[in-house]
């Protein structure tokens, strides 16, 4: 394992553990399965992990797994502040004790506000006494390093750096958002003030390993140096030296072991101008054959009118990289098929959904926009059919 070093000189894995995706079964997380994942990442360097207040049974799992084992005291635990939750300044302390029962620990090495928006929000949360509590948690040594995670776009993140003494952040990067999110304009500004980098969704939440276009997939082949979609993104973004850690959300021991071997054997500027153009090429690619660029993270969920927002995307998407067969599929099983319908038409267009998106997407006009693509009148007749048998 590769390792590289945060704001007081700690060593950090270049490869941390993504807890949201643990696999689910029966609508909780399969414990032996994640136990066994984290535990193989675990023996092979990975020394953080981090995970969410609002990730369902997240912080209880791994608090679970890291107890058990007695290797809590051998990693660092990286969690997030629902501040949009938060009312009063009482609450702060609320969440904050339910996360140290949950992650069965008095204390964690690196605490951020989840999802940052704006400076108006952190202003928000100050008038609440942010700082203060923050400063009280830090003197206590309850909370070792305070950082935030962010979606939005590089001008606002640079401002949002400036506004507080953060030990790191954590954005949103992978090839396909060089130039937009935070983008390489924020990491090095970040870089710049001394602020290591975590970085998310290194693979566009699986878009750039799963369903890539036809045309991507043979740029990729063609390449005479033989990398997965997979490799070939995480080696983009550990090439870069102002990148300290990848998140990975890895819920399969074969995919724990590939990019455990990425993050051993990359280095620093691996990637250079021939693979960076050939990146290119592939972000044309994928670019051709998607309408939206929703990556699927369900901030924008749940909708009070029910509709599936990310499944519409998702389907919308694949009717250009897929044909129209398999997205209409897709659609009816993920709508029509559901015990409460969850289609587009169902959109009140209410715009609820619409501030959470860190995408920026305009949902309900892309939701207009998938429902015409998507709801033919094959599916219309499906979805009456379902109904009349729902009826019996
Ligand atoms: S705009 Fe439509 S999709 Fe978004 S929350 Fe409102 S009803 Fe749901
Ligand atoms: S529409 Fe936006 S918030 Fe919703 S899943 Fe897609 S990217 Fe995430």
């Amino acid at each position: 394992m590769n390792y590289r070093k945060d704001r007081y000189g700690n060593e950090i894995s270049i490869l941390g553990y993504g807890c949201m995706r643990f696999t689910q079964s029966g609508g909780k997380i399969n414990m032996e399965k994640a136990e066994a994942e984290l535990m193989e990442a675990y023996r092979a360097g990975v020394n953080y992990y981090d995970t969410a207040y609002v990730y369902p049974g997240s912080e209880a799992a791994l608090g679970e797994i890291l107890a058990k084992n007695g290797i809590r005291d051998k990693v660092s635990i990286a969690t997030k502040l629902p501040h949009y939750l938060i009312k009063n300044g009482g609450s702060m302390e609320k969440y904050f004790a339910e996360q140290l029962s949950r992650l069965k620990t008095d204390h964690v090495e690196y605490y951020l506000m989840h999802m940052l928006t704006d400076v108006k929000t952190w202003e928000r949360l100050k008038t609440l006494g942010i700082l203060e509590w923050l400063a009280e948690k830090k003197a206590s040594g309850a909370i070792k390093q305070i950082g935030f995670s962010y979606h939005g776009n590089a001008d606002m993140f640079c401002r949002l750096i400036d506004v507080y003494d953060w030990d790191f952040c954590q954005i949103q990067y992978n090839y396909m958002d060089e130039n937009t999110q935070a983008g390489r304009k924020g990491l090095l500004y970040a870089n710049q003030k001394g602020i290591p980098v975590i970085i998310m969704e290194p693979l566009r939440g699986g878009k750039l390993v799963s369903r890539l276009p036809e045309k991507a997939v043979e740029i990729f082949s063609d390449y005479p140096i033989k990398q997965t979609p997979a490799q070939w993104a995480f080696k983009w973004l550990w090439s870069q030296p102002e990148v300290t850690c990848v998140l990975s959300g890895m819920n399969s021991l074969e995919m724990v072991r590939d990019n455990v071997a990425t993050a051993s054997n990359v280095k620093i500027g691996e990637v250079g101008e021939r693979e960076e153009a050939m990146l290119r090429q592939v972000v044309q690619a994928i670019n051709a054959k998607m309408k939206v660029g929703c990556t699927g993270c369900g901030y924008c969920m749940p909708c009070p009118q029910n509709v599936d927002i990310p499944a519409a995307f998702s389907a919308y998407n694949h009717k250009y990289s897929e044909g129209s067969f398999s997205a209409l599929q897709e659609y009816f099983m993920c709508t029509a098929l559901r015990k409460d319908y969850s289609g587009a038409s169902n959109c009140i267009e209410c715009g609820k959904c619409e501030m959470h998106c860190p995408q920026h997407i305009e949902i309900r006009k892309e939701l207009k926009n998938a429902k015409r693509h998507l709801e033919t009148s094959v599916y219309k007749l499906g979805r009456w059919l379902v109904k009349r048998l729902k009826a019996y």
